[in-house]
């Protein structure tokens, strides 16, 4: 089905699917949310750690299609550590690029560009986006379950 990525991205998308990364469930944790793609099987479940405004620690928990996983693992690696200010700016890169296909100049998203053949799919959008839902919901302090429709 995803012929069309290169294999580079191809090999990051399974790997990050295979063995998620910050893949559990975090004792503590101050936010949290759940998220289902009806339409894919997706669902998520995510938990973060916030201190001042940081993201301290996270883990999340769900099954789904190889992009669910492979974009929520990388989601995780991308946000930790950051401010909430910061996520957010990642979110809307990472929308724009999973939408159109397009990257700013001076855009941040490191190794979330792998992603960027997923526009080409409409049906997987939602996939990737679902696991960043569910962070925003959690950090904007809306645990109530997202879901993609
Ligand atoms: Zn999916």
């Amino acid at each position: 089905m995803f012929e069309e990525l290169n294999d580079l991205y191809q090999q990051v998308i399974m790997d990050h699917s295979r063995k998620p990364h910050n893949f559990g469930i975090l004792a503590g944790a101050n936010c949290c949310a759940r998220g289902k793609n009806p339409l894919c099987g997706d669902q998520i479940q995510i938990f973060l750690s916030t201190e001042d405004h940081v993201v301290k620690d996270l883990r999340w928990e769900g099954d789904g299609c190889a992009i669910f996983k492979a974009s929520s693992s990388l989601m995780t690696d991308a946000i930790k550590g950051k401010t909430t200010a910061e996520v957010k700016v990642l979110f809307e890169e990472f929308h724009s690029l999973i939408t159109t296909g397009k990257m700013s100049e001076d855009h941040h998203l490191g190794k979330l560009a792998v992603l960027s053949g997923v526009n080409r799919f409409p049906a997987r959008v939602k996939c990737a986006l679902l696991g960043w839902r569910a962070a925003m919901s959690a950090l904007e302090g809306n645990p109530q379950s997202v879901t993609t429709e």
